[in-house]
C-alpha cells in the first residue's frame, strides 16, 4: 500500500469514526449533554438563588471543579467534610447547601439544627456509609462492652451516636492515640485501611477493626506505583490513609485531604504523585499552580487508562441538580432529633479536641 493509500485509508477511518462518536452523542439523552451557554446560564442562576434563599454553598474537594469554583466565587467554601460542616454551623446563611455525599449533608445539620440544609441529590452516599449498618455496628459494639468506639466522619447519623468519638483522616491517628492513654481499648470503624494504618502508626495491633472500605481509594495499585515512581523518581508520593497498606508505606506523605494540598504547597519537590480522588486537582493546581500532579495509578498492567480515581457518589453533584434544587427547595437533608442530639456528643468531643491541640 502506498503512502498516500495508507492517508486516504486514515482520513476516511477517521471520518467514519467522528461519525460514529456523533451518532453516540445523538443516543446520549440531552439533559446529560451540558454545553458551556448551559454551564453559564446554570452558574447565574445559582448565584441569584443562593441570594434569594440567604444560602452559601459549600463543596467537597472532590467534587467537580465547576462546583468548587462556584463555592469559592459566592463567599461558600470547599474543604474537607469537618471543615465545611465547621463553616456551614459559623455562617450567618440560614440555609446550607451540601456538595458532597450524605453524610456531610447529616453532618452539618447535625451541628446546625435551626438551618435548612439542602444537597443537590440525595442519592450521593459512600461506601464506607454503606458498608456499616447501625444495627450490624450495634451488635458488634455490643460483643465489646468494654471498648471506646471511635468512628470515621464517613458514617450514618445512627452509627454516630452509637459512638464515643467522631473523627476525621485529619486527625483519627491522634485521638485513638489519646484514648489508648487512658488505658481504653478501642474499636474503629468502617474504614479498615485507615484503621490498620493508625494501628501501625502506634504500634498497637488490638484495635478492633471493622471490615469497609472506600471502593476509590481501595483501588490504587503498589506495583503500578512503584512503577510510576521509577517513571518520575523526582516527584514525591502524597497519599490519603483510605489507600492500601502497601501504598501508604511507599507515600512520602499520608495526610487528609487537607494536609495533602498542604503538603503540596510546603514541600520542597516539584511534581507528586497523589494517591487520592482527581477532584482534589482543582485545588492542588489553585493552590500550587508552578508545580505538578500526576493522578496515583488504579489500573494493572495492560489497562487501557492508568488512573480512574473518581468517586461515583461525588461525581452525582451537577450544576443542574443544584440548580433545581434551589429553585425547588427540594433534597431537605433531616436528621432524627434523637439521634441528631446523640451524635452531636462525639462531634463536640472531637471538635473540643482538635481546638486544645
Ligand atoms: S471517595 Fe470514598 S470515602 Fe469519599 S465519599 Fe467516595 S466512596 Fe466515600
Amino acid at each position: 500500500m502506498s503512502a498516500n493509500e495508507s492517508t486516504a485509508t486514515n482520513v476516511s477511518d477517521a471520518v467514519a469514526d467522528r461519525a460514529t462518536v456523533r451518532a453516540w452523542l445523538d443516543r446520549v439523552p440531552q439533559h446529560l449533554v451540558v454545553t458551556p451557554a448551559d454551564e453559564a446560564a446554570d452558574r447565574a442562576a445559582i448565584k441569584q438563588l443562593l441570594k434569594q434563599h440567604n444560602a452559601v454553598l459549600v463543596a467537597h474537594y472532590y467534587t467537580s471543579p465547576a462546583l468548587q469554583s462556584l463555592a469559592e466565587e459566592t463567599g461558600g467554601l470547599v474543604a474537607d467534610s469537618l471543615e465545611m460542616a465547621r463553616f456551614g454551623a459559623q455562617s450567618a446563611a440560614s440555609t446550607l447547601v451540601v456538595a458532597g455525599v450524605r453524610f456531610m449533608g447529616e453532618t452539618a445539620k447535625i451541628l446546625s439544627p435551626e438551618k435548612t440544609v439542602l444537597m443537590p441529590t440525595l442519592e450521593a452516599t459512600c461506601s464506607l456509609d454503606i458498608g456499616c449498618p447501625a444495627d450490624q455496628f450495634s451488635a458488634f459494639c455490643q460483643q465489646h462492652p468494654d471498648h471506646e468506639v471511635v468512628v470515621y466522619a464517613n458514617t450514618s447519623v445512627a452509627v454516630k451516636a452509637l459512638s464515643d468519638w467522631v473523627v476525621t483522616s485529619a486527625i483519627a491517628v491522634d485521638v485513638v492515640e489519646h484514648v489508648l492513654s487512658q488505658g481504653k481499648q478501642v474499636i474503629w470503624a468502617p474504614d479498615k485501611h485507615l484503621g490498620r494504618y493508625i494501628q501501625r502508626k502506634l504500634g498497637c495491633d488490638d484495635i478492633l477493626l471493622w471490615d469497609g472500605a472506600c471502593i476509590v481509594h481501595e483501588e490504587f495499585k503498589v506495583k503500578a506505583l512503584q512503577d510510576m515512581m521509577h517513571l518520575y523518581p523526582e516527584a514525591a508520593v502524597l497519599a490519603h490513609p483510605e489507600s492500601p497498606y502497601g501504598v501508604l508505606e511507599l507515600a512520602d506523605v499520608v495526610g487528609s485531604t487537607t494536609q495533602i494540598i498542604k503538603a503540596a504547597q510546603a514541600r520542597s519537590e516539584s511534581s507528586f504523585i497523589v494517591a487520592t480522588d482527581h477532584g482534589i486537582f482543582y485545588k492542588l493546581q489553585q493552590q500550587a499552580p508552578d508545580k505538578i500532579f500526576y493522578m496515583a495509578p488504579t489500573s494493572g498492567e495492560g489497562a487501557t487508562c492508568r488512573s480512574c480515581a473518581n468517586c461515583p457518589w461525588m461525581g452525582m453533584n451537577t450544576l443542574s441538580n443544584l440548580r433545581a434544587t434551589l429553585e425547588q427547595h427540594n433534597n431537605r437533608i433531616e436528621v432524627d432529633a434523637e439521634q441528631g442530639r446523640l451524635a452531636l456528643i462525639p462531634l463536640q468531643r472531637m471538635l473540643e479536641f482538635r481546638s486544645q491541640r
